[in-house]
């Protein structure tokens, strides 16, 4: 029975990391994530890579686009683990 009751908590620590996550590594609360992965991250705060742009010129492009359509300040920059250009919110 003591296998049992070890499976049962393992699955509620499971349940409980799954359920945190979900509520507080999206969008609104991200200071904790951001803080860790620094602001120019290869991956989003979501834990997905970026979108890699090989020239400068095209991230630039893209940032403009974003920047209009969100009203939000765009940035690029080159990222130091797949050396590709990403875009990122200015700071
Ligand atoms: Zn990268």
């Amino acid at each position: 029975m003591v296998t049992v009751a070890v499976l049962v908590v393992a699955v509620a620590i499971l349940i409980f990391v799954f359920y945190w996550s979900g509520r507080y590594g999206g969008r609104g609360t991200v200071t904790g994530t951001s803080l860790r992965r620094g602001p120019r991250a290869h991956t989003t705060s979501r834990g997905r890579p970026k979108v890699g742009y090989e020239k400068r010129e095209e991230a630039e492009v893209h940032a403009r686009l974003l920047s209009k359509r969100d009203g939000v300040l765009m940035n690029v920059y080159q990222c130091g683990e797949c050396a590709k250009w990403h875009v990122g919110h200015g700071r």
